[in-house]
């Protein structure tokens, strides 16, 4: 069996990968379709048999809706692959009982799978466990340290990251993977549909919200197909939609310190319905310095956040901290 079951017993912050059980020679073949579980993982009745077997429940809290429409995965797969090269590796995060594990391991040389929940360490095992190109990490993707353990498991290999994600983490994890500098090329994400308007929408449109910003700055989104609420189990109680970021190399603008224009950007966000200034000054922002710096940056101090352009923020984030720079 050439899956790593690695469980992270010791500590949910570090990854305790070993480089042990990557098969006799160490080499990671595509394509590994050879599965212990011979059955079709979107099939209604095998999927209950199988997670009755392991004696597994849904969590609602850990958003455990299983892929269950046989079409989503491939799509979602030949998404992730393109514009990467021959090579190149996976990250997914929550793969369940390994439905879209299986699809990206028959597409990339090597799938690392980040998932929380110990329960579906045993259903995985025999869903992908003789896959010789899937690793499979326990830990808690909003924890670990992703980037290195993308250098252990799979180094020198261009990145791309996939994933059905659970609906309660899907804003803050985008911004970590964005953040956390993971050398991916793009992220495939199926996300909650109203997230994926949020995610791809443009400013000036009341979908536009601070999220949409912060991930403006690190990628550029794209919206790819609907998928309906009944293609899951349990269904959730909304629809959803597949999107993809390209991550990109620079970002759109140049800000001197990032964190302080992100800082004005949820403070702006905070209370969109009041103009600029005011929202800033119910950010904690001092009314003199906020209507210095909206001046000095062009903005009208009665715009609203939703009608600025990530630029406006660098431009604003800049202002206020040119005072501070000469004082
Ligand atoms: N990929 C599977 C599919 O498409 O059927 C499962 C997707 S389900 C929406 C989300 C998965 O993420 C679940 O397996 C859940 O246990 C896992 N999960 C939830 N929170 C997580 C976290 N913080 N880190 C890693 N995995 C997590």
């Amino acid at each position: 069996q050439n899956i790593i079951l690695t469980e992270n017993n010791i500590d949910e912050d570090q990854t305790a990968v070993s480089g042990e059980g990557n098969g006799a020679d160490g080499a990671m073949e595509k394509g590994g379709r050879d599965f212990m579980y011979a059955g079709n993982l979107t099939d209604v009745g095998g999927m209950r048999e199988l997670l009755a077997r392991h004696g597994f429940s849904f969590s609602k809290a850990l958003g455990q809706n299983f892929l269950i429409n046989p079409s989503v995965c491939p799509r979602m797969a030949e998404a992730c692959r393109e514009g990467m090269p021959e090579r190149f590796a996976v990250l997914e995060i929550g793969p369940g009982i390994g439905v879209l594990t299986r699809e990206l391991a028959g597409v990339a040389e090597k799938v690392v799978s980040v998932e929380l929940d110990r329960r579906l360490l045993p259903v995985l095992a025999e869903t992908v466990g003789e896959c010789s190109n899937v690793e499979i990490v326990q830990g808690d993707a909003m924890k670990l340290d992703l980037a290195e353990l993308i250098r252990r498991t799979a180094p020198g290999l261009p990145l791309a990251v996939c994933a059905n994600l659970p609906y309660y983490i899907t804003s803050p994890l985008l911004m970590r993977l964005l953040e956390s500098r993971l050398p991916a090329r793009s992220i495939t994400v199926l996300v909650q549909k109203e997230a994926a308007e949020r995610l791809c929408a443009r400013p000036g449109t009341r979908a536009c919200g601070a999220v949409t910003l912060a991930v403006e700055y690190y990628a550029r989104a794209e919206r790819l197909f609907a998928v309906s609420r009944g293609s899951f189990l349990p269904p959730p109680k909304v629809d959803s939609t597949v999107m993809r970021l390209w991550v990109r190399e620079e970002p759109p603008c140049l800000v001197e310190d990032e964190a302080a224009m992100f800082r004005l950007i949820r403070a702006a966000f905070g209370q969109r319905r009041k103009t600029i200034v005011n929202a800033l000054v119910g950010g904690g922002y001092p009314k003199e310095a906020a209507r210095a710096a909206l001046t000095a940056a062009g903005i009208s101090p009665s715009a609203r956040a939703e009608e600025l352009p990530l630029e406006r923020f660098a431009a604003l984030a800049d202002a206020f901290g040119r005072p501070a720079r000469n004082g």
